[in-house]
């Protein structure tokens, strides 16, 4: 496996020299065109939403050079990200850009690559986006974002403003909020708060949240399910008296974090690169040559990094965007209308693409019509009346720039069965459903697919797949018996020995340091956010 060249040879030519434009600080739109303050990064990244609930763009991208491209292959990872950082025009200088990134990306992943590509079947390149301490890809940006936060609340301060500290609220499923507790964790001017359903996640989710390290942090068990975390979540937001209490008594500012904060996409946008870079490097593809690129699609963040990547200079040709049941994606590359007026919620092998509303599909719409009103005007359709639809010469380039399938439950489990029987490479259900739309749709070029989990994350789903057994069907009753983390143990058995990674197998050790369950509403969640902050002052 080609891991990068070592950190110490020296950087590339045009990095020496300055021949990439070390760019004046860009400057962020509103994609629903009320906010005209255009702020710059260190503003939206703390923000994370416009003022009417419209998304943040770039006002414009620079595009790369081929060779300033592939000579990001001599670069550490940390390094690549750091330079797209500064060719994005994050007002946040250099020198801290690089220290940043290297706590970003540094020992915490568990691959000298970070993000590195693989090839497990000839010309299937696959970009392993799970090495972080959580092993999925929400680290690739909440590993980064949460410092770049904390660094812009910084310099504000510096710059004379009086900003409050941060406190992130997160009502989680189950893997976001323990991405999002590993990123925060002990970051300066910050604290972060989760709360789960106590009884609607994975035994092994709930010991990851309820043994998180960290001194500015808290986790909630809610009597609930998720809905009703989230409604709680969102009425402390909305709770003006409940704000000012926090700015009064603590000097604390509620923010979400969440994934259409445009700091988290920086990130990602950032590894289409370096797999571009390495995929020349290694001779998997020629420098200039396309490529396609295949993405597993929930709310739209991943594979659109990729499509500004590509506007960005990555030679992408055809961005596939893979589904799951809940294929309202699908639906809408094929037809220009966005319709979940009537569109049933199921559940999946893979909970992380269950989503009905794709909210980064906003950015995507801006980009192509760049009309703010006909955008605001979508957005307005999708709330009132469920359905939105989008004129012909927007939906002309969707059909340009995208491709749209998906992949049922039970040929997910039967991608992971397959792919492991002839390649020894195991896949994560998420992973799998993009694999097999590549498989469906490949042509003559290299296809890269962004693996988003590893496989450990969803034991229970890749132990049936491994058997055979059909995702609605129980598991058999020697294995239904068995912890979350027994059975990561017998699948590990049954495939010669695959290993876990430390982050999950460390669990058992873990002393769990958070026990409190309250209840998922408004006031169970004040009240433990009131505790909590009463017993840290
Ligand atoms: C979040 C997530 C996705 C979906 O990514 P989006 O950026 O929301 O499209 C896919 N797979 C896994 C494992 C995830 O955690």
């Amino acid at each position: 496996m080609w891991a990068g060249r070592p950190s110490g040879l020296p950087a590339p030519f045009f990095l020496l020299s300055g021949t990439i434009p070390r760019m004046s600080t860009i400057t962020y739109l509103d994609t629903r065109g009320l906010d005209q303050s255009e702020p710059p990064f260190t503003h939206v990244v703390i923000e994370g939403i416009a003022p009417g609930g419209g998304l943040f763009v770039p006002r414009h991208l620079p595009t790369l050079g081929m060779d300033q491209i592939t000579s990001l292959a001599q670069l550490p990872y940390s390094r690549r990200a750091a330079l797209i950082h500064s060719v994005v025009g994050v007002d946040i200088p250099e020198d801290r850009l690089n220290a940043l990134t290297a706590l970003a990306f540094g020992s915490n992943f568990d691959h000298e690559a970070v993000a590195p590509v693989v090839e497990p079947s000839p010309g299937m390149h696959v970009l392993e986006l799970w090495h972080g301490p959580t092993s999925a890809f929400k680290d690739m940006a909440l590993q980064c974002m949460p410092l770049l936060f904390s660094e812009s609340i910084a310099i504000r301060r510096a710059a004379g403003e009086a900003l409050d500290d941060y406190l992130v609220l997160v009502a989680t499923s189950g893997d976001t909020g323990k991405a999002a507790l590993e990123g925060f964790a002990d970051r300066a001017n910050t604290s972060i708060v989760v709360f789960y359903p106590a009884d609607g996640v994975s035994d092994i989710q709930q010991k990851q949240m309820v043994t998180q390290r960290g001194a500015n942090l808290a986790v909630f068990g809610a009597r609930g399910n998720f809905d009703d975390c989230q409604n709680a979540v969102k009425a402390v937001f909305n709770d003006t008296a409940f704000n000012a209490e926090l700015h009064d008594r603590h000097r604390l500012k509620l923010s979400s974090a969440n994934s259409i904060n445009w700091g988290r996409l920086v990130p990602q946008i950032a590894y289409y690169f370096s797999a571009y870079a390495d995929m020349v490097a290694t001779g998997a593809a020629v420098a200039g040559h396309p490529i396609d690129v295949c993405v597993p699609t929930g709310n739209f963040g991943n594979i659109l990094a990729c499509f500004y990547a590509r506007r960005m200079g990555v030679p992408v040709r055809r961005l596939l965007c893979a589904s799951n049941e809940n294929n309202v994606l699908t639906d809408f590359i094929r037809t220009g209308v966005y319709d979940i007026s009537t569109r049933p919620f199921v559940t999946t092998p893979s909970p992380s693409m269950d989503i009905l509303i794709s909210s980064n599909l906003e950015r995507l719409l801006y980009e192509l019509c760049r009309d703010p009103e006909r955008v605001a005007s979508w957005m307005h359709n999708l709330t009132t009346f469920k359905r939105f639809e989008i004129d012909p010469a927007t939906f002309a380039q969707v059909q340009e720039e995208f491709e749209g399938d998906f992949v049922t439950n039970d040929e997910s489990l039967e991608t992971i069965r397959r792919v492991f029987s002839e390649t020894g490479y195991l896949l994560d259900p998420h992973t799998s459903v993009a694999w097999e739309t590549a498989v469906r749709h490949r042509r003559e070029l290299p296809i890269l697919i962004a693996s988003t989990a590893h496989w450990a994350k969803f034991g229970i789903d890749v132990y049936k797949a491994l058997n055979g057994i059909r995702y609605h069907d129980v598991l058999p009753p020697h294995a239904a018996g068995m912890s979350g983390l027994d059975l990561l143990d017998e699948v590990s058995r049954m495939t010669g020995g695959l290993s876990i990674p430390r982050n999950l197998s460390e669990l058992r050790q873990l002393p769990a340091r958070f026990t409190h369950v309250v209840d998922a509403t408004a006031a169970g969640a004040r009240g433990a956010l009131r505790e909590w902050l009463s017993s840290r002052a």
